[in-house]
């Protein structure tokens, strides 16, 4: 990774962790999962509203450091308009991504949360969202009155 690479990637998750995307409780959500990193004292519960199979809203509340708002913020707009499916061979590829060592994926802008493979203590915290999205979608979702 080049250097200018590497700032453009810090700068995606400062202005992600400036202005986190979607940061609100969601009541009408059909589905949601939390994570907790005691590690760096990251908490994130994520919602998500499913219809017609597909995730037409997703949205999350939470406390923690930078990175693991920014990745909670980026992971909502990148699975948005996605289905399930889709959502879970996302977290599947940026997983890999985050614990892999071979070429980066491309992840939009999820790749800027791959710099994390340097620092091993930080994983947790880009991964805590997506380990949180894929406990929600492995929950039953809720019966829509
Ligand atoms: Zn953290």
């Amino acid at each position: 990774m080049t250097d200018p690479l590497r700032e453009l990637y810090q700068e995606v998750i400062l202005d992600h962790n400036r202005r986190p995307r979607n940061r609100r409780e969601m009541p009408e959500a059909t589905h949601t999962g939390s994570g907790d990193n005691p590690l760096c004292g990251d908490s994130v519960t994520l919602y998500l509203l499913v219809e017609d199979g597909a995730i037409v809203d997703a949205s999350f509340v939470g406390v923690g450091c930078a990175i693991s708002t920014a990745s909670a913020s980026i992971l909502t707009e990148a699975i948005r308009g996605k289905t399930p499916e889709e959502a879970r061979a996302l977290f599947e590829r940026f997983h890999h991504g985050v614990v892999g060592d071979g070429e980066p994926p491309d992840l939009g802008e999820a790749s800027a949360l791959l710099g994390v493979r340097e620092f091993p203590m930080r994983v947790k915290c880009a991964t805590l969202a997506w380990h949180a999205l894929e406990a929600a979608l492995a929950h039953n979702p809720k019966e829509k009155p």
